[in-house]
């Protein structure tokens, strides 16, 4: 399939995709579409990025469009998520307005979901948790879904959805299509499709973990006093979008606080901020009148601005698989981007994890700034002390590339996992690990390209 003509599409749906301007499909787009209009059952596997809402929208409206009293549903497992869907949904609706999404997200009054429900949707777009709330009402039916997406399933189950998944289900009629996507695959996601997928055939392009080959990827060695300092001028360094990534909500917090004291227009979004703050940031951030955003994983996730230029790890990710989450906010459907990560001393650790999965994945590996190749071995990032740094820095020397035995790293795993990934409970009151005050430190390797 080269083009979308190829697909013999209906012609307010072909219309549609050229007044998107989407001419080609996306490699997912060319091998799920098909299989998706021939009734079946499907898994799409691919990166983030990649054109997955579009394969699923484009079956769905197609079979909506012939049996008119039929309905869909996508569910998405974050409210920024949903709301893209349905920006995509109603540019491909442009010439069969009367086909509308209804999004039922948490976070907003369930009133006026409700009214939007009796003036009859084609397709619900919805979060589990608020779908449940709905089911739990008596508000919504899902006794005419023919078809059901479970969109970024992967990221569903991280969050803890599989009882609402299960709920949701005893609604939904058993004779459906059932098409579901992931940017990962394991055996959790096995389960899943044995269990709501009949038969179904599975799409999965390129190498399912693979970051993005047009980004290019840094790092620097710097400690957690520097961060601060080092965000500051590397921002000042830049033009362009930027899309930086805390640990958690307090530390995205004081990022935030930390440059609007020097002036700077920021904005974020995390899991502890309503859902109007969230909006109008991340609309902020799109319009460009605000370029730099700070967010958390789960916030960030998916989010779908078309010109980032930049990512920037201001703390590396807890679990391997978000760096390539991350990065690939960057580089969204061809256009080329950047990633920059600062890597403290007690997130060595990580770093090896993170090189390590990018070496068996067969990406490009992120070039150490100041650091010849070899030492990105992962065997020789994790050594070294704090302390070497802070008087390595202080005594004004590059920093020596550590080599002496790994340091214990701190078992901050699990809180952390809670606070940054788990969106949907409340933040609670955390004391920060590590200070984050600026210090005036900063280790930054001489001799590497300057992004
Ligand atoms: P994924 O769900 O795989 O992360 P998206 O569906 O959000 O990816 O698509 C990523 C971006 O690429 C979106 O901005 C979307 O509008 C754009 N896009 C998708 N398919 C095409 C296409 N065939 N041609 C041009 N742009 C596309
Ligand atoms: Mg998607």
């Amino acid at each position: 399939m080269e083009t979308f003509k190829d697909l013999d599409l209906a012609s307010p749906i072909a219309k549609a995709l050229l007044a998107m301007k989407f001419e080609k499909p996306t490699p997912i787009q060319a091998a799920g579409i098909p299989v998706a209009l021939a009734g079946k059952d499907l898994i799409g596997v691919a990166q983030t990025g990649t054109g997955k809402t579009a394969t699923f929208c484009i079956p769905i409206l197609t079979r909506l469009l012939k049996n008119p009293g039929k309905t869909a549903l996508i569910l998405a497992p974050t409210r920024e998520l949903a709301a893209q869907i349905e920006e995509l949904w109603r540019g491909l609706t442009k010439y069969t307005p009367d086909h509308r999404a209804v999004v039922l997200i948490g976070g907003v009054a369930m009133q006026p979901q409700v009214r939007a429900l009796r003036a009859h949707a084609r397709v619900l777009i919805a979060t589990p948790g608020r779908l449940v709330d709905h089911l739990q009402r008596g508000t919504v039916s899902l006794n005419s879904i023919e078809v059901l997406v479970l969109d970024e399933a992967d990221r569903m189950l991280d969050m803890g959805f599989a009882p609402q998944l299960n709920q949701i289900m005893k609604y939904v009629p058993k004779q459906r299509q059932t098409l579901l996507f992931s940017a990962t695959w394991s055996k959790e996601m096995d389960n899943l499709a044995s269990k709501y997928l009949h038969h179904p055939e599975k799409v999965a392009v390129g190498n399912i973990s693979r970051a993005a080959p047009k980004i290019a990827q840094f790092a620097i060695q710097t400690t957690q006093q520097a961060k601060n300092d080092l965000l500051l001028e590397e921002l000042n360094a830049r033009q362009g979008s930027v899309l930086v990534f805390a640990r958690t909500q307090s530390r995205t917090d004081r990022v935030a606080k930390f440059l609007m004291s020097y002036g700077m227009l920021v904005n974020r979004i995390h899991g502890g901020r309503t859902q109007a703050q969230r909006t109008s940031a991340l609309a902020a951030f799109k319009s460009g009148g605000v370029r730099v955003l700070i967010a958390t994983d789960i916030a960030a996730r998916g989010i779908d601005v078309a010109d980032i230029a930049h990512v920037i790890n201001f703390d590396l990710p807890q679990v391997a698989e978000d760096y390539i989450h991350r990065i690939g906010r960057t580089a969204r459907a061809g256009t080329s981007g950047e990633a920059l990560s600062f890597v403290a001393a007690d997130e060595r650790g990580q770093w090896r994890d993170i090189v390590q999965l990018l070496k068996k994945t067969g990406s490009s590996l992120p070039e150490m700034k100041g650091v010849t190749s070899s030492q990105l071995n992962p065997a020789e990032m994790s050594g070294g002390a704090d302390a070497s740094d802070r008087a390595a820095a202080k005594a004004g020397r590059p920093q020596r590339p550590s080599r002496g035995p790994r340091s214990e790293r701190p078992n901050h795993r699990q809180d952390d996992r809670r606070d940054s990934r788990s969106e949907p409970r409340a933040e609670g009151p955390r004391t920060p690990r590590a200070p984050v005050a600026s210090s005036g430190v900063k280790i930054v390797l001489g001799g590497g390209p300057r992004l």
